[in-house]
């Protein structure tokens, strides 16, 4: 008897203990295949590194896709230099983080929008069937960050909203704008992780890189309840 009170005490302070956690992120635990399109290697690790590897905790199949590869990115470098260093530093963050990496054909500084465009968009994710795709907030102040988001979501449009669309945020007020979320994720386990991935991009300045993020993601826990937080916007569609 002793020993069934005390199992029922384990049960009910693991229950008590792991139930907020658990409640806060109920909205994420459906999602299986999840796709982060970045516009420049390191934006997805930053925009939501934190968020993948917890999805990929969870179970879900994880994918960061680059939209470019950083071509314009290094100062002094050709494009197919630069491109050859920034994929390969993506690569490593992906192998930080636990998930594979696909890199498009557009050009950092150069990306375009025409029918082509939107169709490679279009075919990429229906290849990848993900049920959840993170991409850029559509009013960054960098033109990739804008271009990369309105493919994704005229796809989102185009394969008749099958799967569903959030918005992420890098370097906020610098990068993304008026960025209000709806739905938070507590990232205080999955911080430090998500930092070593970022880090990959050595090319980079990553301590500018986390001076903004730590501020961003110390606000985001705070809203969450967590010590680190990322937050996003998901895009509504509601049939009449
Ligand atoms: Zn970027």
């Amino acid at each position: 008897m002793k020993t069934i009170k005390f199992t029922l005490f384990v049960i009910v302070v693991l229950l008590i203990s792991t139930t907020p956690i658990l409640a806060a992120e109920r909205w994420l635990e459906s999602y299986k295949k999840v796709l982060v399109i970045g516009a420049h290697p390191d934006d997805p690790e930053t925009m939501c590194g934190g968020t993948m590897i917890k999805l990929r905790e969870m179970g879900a199949e994880v994918v960061s896709v680059y939209f470019t590869s950083g071509e314009a990115g290094i100062p002094g470098k050709t494009h197919e230099e630069s491109s050859n260093i920034r994929t390969a530093e993506a690569k490593r963050a992906c192998e930080v983080m636990g998930v594979r990496a696909i890199f498009m054909t557009q050009i950092d500084g150069n990306t375009e929008v025409n029918k082509a465009r939107y169709a490679e968009m279009k075919a990429l994710i229906e290849a990848e069937k993900p049920d959840m795709v993170i991409t850029h907030w559509p009013i960054d102040s960098h033109r990739d960050h804008r271009i990369c988001s309105i493919l994704v979501y005229d796809a989102w449009r185009q394969t008749g909203y099958n799967f569903d669309l959030y918005y992420g945020e890098v370097m906020t007020g610098l990068q993304t704008q008026t960025f209000a979320p709806n739905h938070w994720v507590n990232i205080t386990k999955q911080h430090d992780q998500k930092v070593k991935a970022y880090y990959c991009h050595e090319s980079q300045d990553m301590p500018v890189v986390q001076e903004w993020h730590d501020a961003m993601e110390i606000l985001r826990g705070m809203e969450c309840h967590g010590k680190y937080g990322e937050a996003f916007v998901k895009q509504q569609w509601t049939e009449e």
